[in-house]
């Protein structure tokens, strides 16, 4: 047969586009070509292909060789391609059975010794092969692994020669998935390692049951790093689709599975480009990476200002588009967001125990850093204070830990859910004071502390989300005086919002 085709899969986002790999030889002076991919490439995947084919023992054809991978306008980098390359220049050269490659798809990088690799982002071109009920041929690191989550037929195998006698052979040995991968539960730090802050434990159940975003200021060694690392431990399981998106998001950077919401840190010099995505290879970002579970941006005033304000759209849509070449990938990215700041530059403003060097000018200068659109998505502010030294040693207070307030963050989740169809932070305008249903009272009560404290329109509605979870974690149908009273007394970050409002 001098022509043939294999199925394979490309990549987009999430998503894994069926691709059809043609293979024709005709007569001629020996040349290997791949339409659409640069001279280069090409020569790249020769090279793999046929030291892979001759050190397997098979012969290399010696033809004009032309490869086409269909539809043409489907974005095809990488080296996924390689297996179902070699698999059809063998049937097209007569060395594999044609039928062999019936209802079944491939993907896998080719080594030079014809093992065969596995590659990133195998995890979503196997779920959609499963779903179009074709076996697919794999590597044989991952077959488990994958067949597991898929739940499909795999075809696994280490390398080229082993998979091609097991496609000769008349009943293939099929991976099935009998038992279910479990992924390792992420271990974050406990509630009660924090200990003497009573505000800090509050302020965390606040942010997981309303899924408020939250910014912490404070001085060094105030315990923010540890907050935000505890946050994800006290958010409830994962639905099954976004678990599995966390999963398939992983296996694109090339990352381990993991059983529970993720927790992201990425640095403050991170480019724009691994915060949002859109490498030279379109692989999801940082917000991406986060997603159904926490971004920590700690020191939240070094990061560039265009870093920031990138942030907003994602925040408000849950999803991104990365553009690669004339390609745009769409990734989720309905994350939490948890910031820290120092007060000042030399982190002791406001403190009891240490004098702070700055100047007012340079305060303001840093303090402008978390200022901005951002802060409007930020409903919990809060200022954190060393707590004192003998709490550190003894335990003064019978502590919460992170399993026992687990299940009041849940319920009081499953109530907006079932109220709104959204977490409180959604709320907003008409939504927001419908379902706080205030009394006459209640509302006196809020118009007499806006103008006391000249809140703004915006940071009013911040409370009142804030205001609308202590309700719910109580259980309670409407907000009350006291609900509103917490909400309101939780000390502000500093970071001049209202002030540049004003
Ligand atoms: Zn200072």
């Amino acid at each position: 047969m001098q022509f043939t085709h294999v199925h394979s899969r490309s990549h987009a986002g999430l998503e894994a586009p069926s691709v059809t790999v043609e293979i024709h030889l005709t007569a001629g002076l020996p040349h290997f070509q791949i339409v659409g991919l640069g001279d280069s490439a090409s020569r790249q995947v020769y090279g793999r292909v046929r030291s892979a084919l001759l050190s397997s023992h098979f012969k290399w054809p010696d033809f004009r060789i032309t490869v086409n991978l269909a539809p043409t306008d489907l974005p095809k980098g990488g080296t996924r391609f390689d297996l179902p390359i070699a698999l059809g220049l063998l049937v097209a050269s007569g060395q594999l059975p044609a039928q062999s490659l019936d209802d079944r798809e491939f993907f896998g990088e080719l080594g030079l010794d014809g093992c065969i690799h596995s590659f990133h982002g195998a995890l979503a071109a196997a779920m959609e092969a499963c779903r179009a009920h074709r076996v697919c041929g794999i590597a044989a690191q991952d077959a488990e692994k994958i067949a597991s989550v898929t739940g499909g037929r795999i075809l696994a195998a280490p390398d080229l020669l082993t998979l091609c006698a097991q496609l000769k052979a008349p009943t293939p040995p099929l991976i099935r998935t009998d038992f279910a991968f479990e992924a390792p539960e992420r271990q974050y730090p406990d509630l009660a390692e924090l200990k003497g802050q009573p505000l800090t434990h509050e302020v965390l159940k606040l942010a997981a049951a309303g899924g408020h975003h939250l910014l912490m200021s404070g001085p060094p060694g105030v315990g923010k790093t540890l907050a935000a690392s505890i946050l994800p431990g006290l958010l409830p399981e994962l639905p099954p689709d976004t678990q599995r998106q966390v999963n398939l998001l992983r296996d694109l950077a090339g990352l381990g599975f993991i059983n529970g919401p993720p927790l992201r840190q990425p640095h403050h010099s991170s480019t724009i480009a691994a915060l949002m995505g859109g490498t030279a290879k379109a692989i999801p970002g940082e917000i991406s990476m986060a997603h159904g579970g926490v971004l920590f941006l700690d020191e939240l005033t070094e990061f560039p200002r265009p870093v920031l304000n990138q942030l907003r759209q994602p925040l408000e849509s849950g999803e991104i588009w990365v553009s690669r070449a004339a390609h745009q990938h769409r990734y989720p990215a309905q994350f939490q967001l948890v910031a820290a700041m120092n007060p000042c530059p030399c982190g002791h403003a406001g403190s009891r125990e240490s004098a702070c060097r700055c100047t007012p000018d340079t305060i303001r200068r840093y303090r402008q850093g978390a200022s901005g659109p951002l802060m409007d998505r930020i409903d919990l502010h809060v200022t954190l204070r060393r707590p004192p030294p003998e709490c550190l040693l003894s335990g003064t207070d019978t502590p919460d830990y992170s399993a026992t307030v687990r299940p009041d963050i849940a319920t009081a989740r499953e109530r907006q859910l079932h109220r709104q169809g959204a977490l409180n932070r959604d709320l907003r305008g008409e939504n927001l004071i419908a379902v706080c249903s205030l009394s006459s009272q209640t509302q006196k009560w809020l118009i007499e502390a806006m103008k006391t404290l000249q809140l703004s329109a915006r940071s009013t509605h911040r409370r009142l989300r804030v205001a609308r979870t202590i309700a719910d974690l109580e259980g309670s149908t409407s907000v009350s005086v006291e609900h509103l009273n917490t909400a309101v007394g939780l000390r502000e970050a500093p970071t001049d919002t209202d002030a540049a409002q004003a």
